[in-house]
């Protein structure tokens, strides 16, 4: 039995028949650009993320640089960001002219550490950019607290975390604008690239709508030189398609995760993700660490289990970022993640029995391991 690390066949099963449905009455609709589509996901977004207002775009990455060009963060400025993400959330900062400064993640949660932003804050510092990595909710409390004591803006990157909450408060409400990605392989994902800004501020919404759609929000009037980052309407229409999906299909990523809790509770030399009592998580990812990860990722590879490194490589150590002048040892716990992290199938559909056979290959191995090491 092979077991990809993600699969759409299941998914789109759930989904084919109302998607090709849509995408019938869309053809005949004649209304292929900003239409009824984008502008009921953007109503159902907001109320799902207990904001006022959400601005569908084009992707995540432009749902932050969106985000960031509204707070008018531009060239000089720095804006925190955790050395453990995904590029995209850096690439954001600096393209609109910024820099983003690293803080190290928490090694346990593999969220930004709260501890460590304050030494990090300068004159420069516009912005705090938590991700809510895997799944799970940043220690909001803290970043909120830490942004009102030196009067900077939250903007949270929720493109892992859609329906994850910090006591009791959704992700992508915190921020003074968030953004987020629908990126396939999402927990809420498209047919393709889309992505959403949501706020209470009805004065950035409506700056995020003008700039999304060449800097105009009445026909021939532009206000600021915009861009087309627009929300594709046929994305927004299979949007809200799968929306309908997203509650439960969280229960069952967070069921899947709970059978790999269980199947794997007492496996040694594994770190099982750890969720703090503040903080749900969506598990986008199922990240377990090991300081075997090359060997057990090529183990259960010749078993036909397929597995991810998220990330490989930390992000001051990528050649993107030779400018930020870092070294190897600058930022240990984001290297020691890299080195360790690995992120095993979790899919919708997946079933207990395949989550039990992952488990018990890596079992396998660790017990392999383990006697090898005793030998020694
Ligand atoms: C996917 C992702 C993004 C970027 O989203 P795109 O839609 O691919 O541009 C940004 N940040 C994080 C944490 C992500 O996982």
């Amino acid at each position: 039995m092979k077991i990809p690390f993600l699969s759409f066949d299941r998914i789109n099963d759930q989904i084919k028949v109302e998607t090709l449905e849509f995408v019938e009455s869309f053809l005949d609709s004649k209304a292929y650009i900003l239409g009824g589509q984008v502008n009921t996901f953007e109503k159902e977004y907001a109320r799902f993320s207990t904001t006022d207002f959400c601005v569908g775009v084009s992707n995540g990455l432009d749902a932050l640089k969106l985000s960031l060009l509204a707070l008018n963060i531009g060239v000089g400025d720095e804006v925190i960001v955790p050395s453990n993400t995904y590029i995209a959330s850096a690439l954001a900062v600096s393209h609109v002219g910024a820099t983003p400064v690293l803080v190290e993640p928490n090694i346990r949660t593999y969220n930004i550490d709260v501890t460590k932003i304050e030494a990090k804050i300068t004159a420069k510092t516009k912005a705090i950019l938590p991700v809510h990595l895997y799944g799970q909710a940043c220690e909001m409390d803290k970043v909120m607290s830490i942004a009102k004591k030196y009067n900077l803006y939250v903007v949270e990157d929720n493109a892992q975390a859609q329906g994850a909450s910090y006591q009791g408060k959704m992700t992508g409400s915190f921020g003074e604008v968030n953004a987020t990605s629908f990126y396939p392989t999402k927990n809420l994902g498209a047919l393709g690239d889309a992505g959403a800004i949501t706020t209470d501020n009805e004065e950035l919404a409506s700056k995020i709508q003008a700039l999304r759609s060449y800097g105009s929000t009445v026909k021939n009037k532009h206000e600021v030189i915009g861009y087309n980052a627009r929300l594709d309407e046929l994305q927004a229409g299979v949007l809200n398609v799968k929306f309908q999906y997203l509650e439960r299909w969280t229960a069952e990523r967070q069921q899947i995760a709970s059978w790999y809790k269980e199947a794997l509770s007492n496996c040694e030399g594994i770190i099982l993700p750890f969720i703090i009592g503040e903080s749900t998580s969506v598990f986008h990812l199922y990240t377990i660490r090991t300081n075997n990860r090359d060997e057990l990722q090529e183990y259960l590879n010749t078993k036909g289990i397929e597995t991810l490194a998220h990330y490989p490589i930390p992000l001051h150590l990528q050649d993107a970022y030779k400018e930020l002048n870092h070294k190897k040892g600058d930022f240990p716990i984001a290297e020691e993640l890299s080195n360790t992290m690995l992120s095993l199938p979790l899919f919708i559909g997946m079933k207990k029995e395949e989550v039990e056979l992952v488990a018990q290959e890596i079992k396998m191995f660790c017990n392999k391991n383990v006697k090898k090491e005793d030998v020694r």
